[in-house]
């Protein structure tokens, strides 16, 4: 079996920016794979404009993004219709082909990118019927611009992250009627004002309060009930698109010998990019659920700078480290550990979020002593950045990150 100095196993903007950055650094036995016919990740089937302008600064639709993407790792071995089935120690990562069956294909270093997926009607317990027309949105814009197909007519869309707005355009995109978007929490998840260009925009009613209860219909959707102001209502429909609550992809770490963050749902990592097994690194939206494109473009790109100095002997042993704690109303924090010595430290890292709207102080607190203090309003879902000064360069015993309510 053939060692590779990198394998990559995701080709969305985090795996192939990271193989582009890789081969600038002079790394070229690298090799990525990707279960999809085509390289390019999420970005494919977004149709919208909302692409780019960090990389390429320039506003692209999501396919036009991806192609852009691919063409600059044009070269690169980049394996399609490649599924990635398990990872071992020692960099092994197993892979089935339709073609050519399984295989085992090994890396002095393995870049985990497979960024996130929605949480489907299945596992949020919703009441009612089980009938066709219940799509999340990556399932919905696959419809619409890689298949060209309109799966129904009337759909009611179920949450407000920002991706809801994407399933909104998208709806348009395919003639699809938004008949409402319906939201549990008093306020949308997204920021102010996605809801009036929803409203005013796309005409579509944004009904926050409002609780999906049950989905109707036989063997087609027909209608969903809601509960809004204590009373039930029934909204015709003949579709519903869940969209949001993103969980990492971890369907194949879940099985591995890596250590995975309750908080995050994705591999645990430290300021390096690195897993609990120091020859896996990781990046993107496996990370956490969930950041734009550019992000997790720039994450690729600053693992592949990490993952080069590991070649070179330029890391801190992952031994020497401490986990960083982060308590509620503080649902995680990213990197989880921090190795020693710290060196340059990374502005795409140190991030929280939370899961509830709190008023207060968030603080660093290294071994008792505060780091970092100051007072904000968090509000959920919106990403906390950490400022680098308040992170220890020395060696700590134990470090969190705390918010205290007031
Ligand atoms: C429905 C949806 C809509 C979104 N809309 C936007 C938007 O409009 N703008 C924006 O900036 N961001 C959007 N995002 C966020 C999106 O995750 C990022 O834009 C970006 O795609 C993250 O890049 P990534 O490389 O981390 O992951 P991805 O783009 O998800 O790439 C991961 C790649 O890994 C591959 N993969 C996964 N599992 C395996 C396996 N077992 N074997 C082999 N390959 C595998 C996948 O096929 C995929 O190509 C959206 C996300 C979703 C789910």
């Amino acid at each position: 079996m053939r060692v590779h100095d990198v394998v990559i196993l995701g080709a969305g903007p985090a795996g192939l920016a990271a193989a582009v950055r890789l081969a600038e650094l002079g790394i070229k036995d690298l090799v990525v794979l990707e279960r999809e016919g085509e390289p390019g990740g999420v970005p494919r089937h977004c149709g919208h404009v909302a692409f780019g302008l960090r990389e390429f600064h320039r506003p692209l639709s999501g396919p036009a993004y991806a192609r852009r993407l691919a063409g600059a790792a044009a070269g690169i071995d980049i394996r399609t219709r490649t599924t990635v089935t398990a990872i071992e120690p020692d960099g092994r990562v197993y892979v089935v082909h339709p073609e050519s069956g399984p295989a085992i294909i090994s890396g002095r270093a393995v870049l985990l990118a497979f960024g996130v997926r929605e949480t489907p009607r299945s596992t949020r317990l919703i009441s009612g019927d089980r009938p066709a027309g219940i799509t999340t949105t990556g399932a919905l814009q696959q419809f619409v611009y890689l298949s060209r197909i309109r799966p129904f007519k009337r759909a009611v869309v179920v949450g407000s992250e920002l991706v809801a707005f994407s399933a909104l355009l998208t709806l348009r995109h395919g003639g699809i009627e938004a008949v409402a978007m319906i939201e549990e929490g008093a306020r949308i998840t997204a920021r102010q004002p996605s809801d009036w260009f929803a409203r005013l925009a796309l005409g579509v009613p944004v009904l926050t309060s409002t609780k999906l209860v049950a989905i109707r219909g036989l063997e087609r959707v027909e209608a969903v009930e809601i509960e809004r102001d204590g009373r039930c209502q029934t909204i015709a429909c003949d579709g519903v698109v869940f969209t949001g609550r993103f969980r990492p992809e971890t369907a194949i770490l879940a099985r591995s010998h890596l250590v995975l963050d309750a908080g995050t749902g994705g591999p645990s990592i430290d300021q390096h990019w690195r897993c609990s097994d120091p020859a896996f690194f990781a990046a993107g939206n496996l990370l956490r659920p969930v950041e734009t494109a550019g992000v997790a473009w720039a994450e690729g790109k600053a693992a592949a700078g990490d993952i080069a100095d590991f070649f070179a002997g330029k890391l801190p042993p992952a031994v020497a480290s401490v986990a960083i704690k982060a308590s509620a109303p503080l649902k995680y924090v990213y990197p989880q550990r921090l190795s020693f010595p710290t060196g340059a430290l990374s502005p795409l890292l140190f991030k929280a979020r939370t899961s509830r709207a709190a008023k207060g102080y968030m603080r660093v607190v290294a071994d008792g002593r505060e780091l970092w203090s100051r007072r904000m309003t968090i509000l959920p879902e919106r990403r906390l950045a950490l400022p680098l000064s308040g992170i220890p360069r020395a060696e700590v015993a134990s470090l969190s990150v705390e918010f205290e309510e007031t």
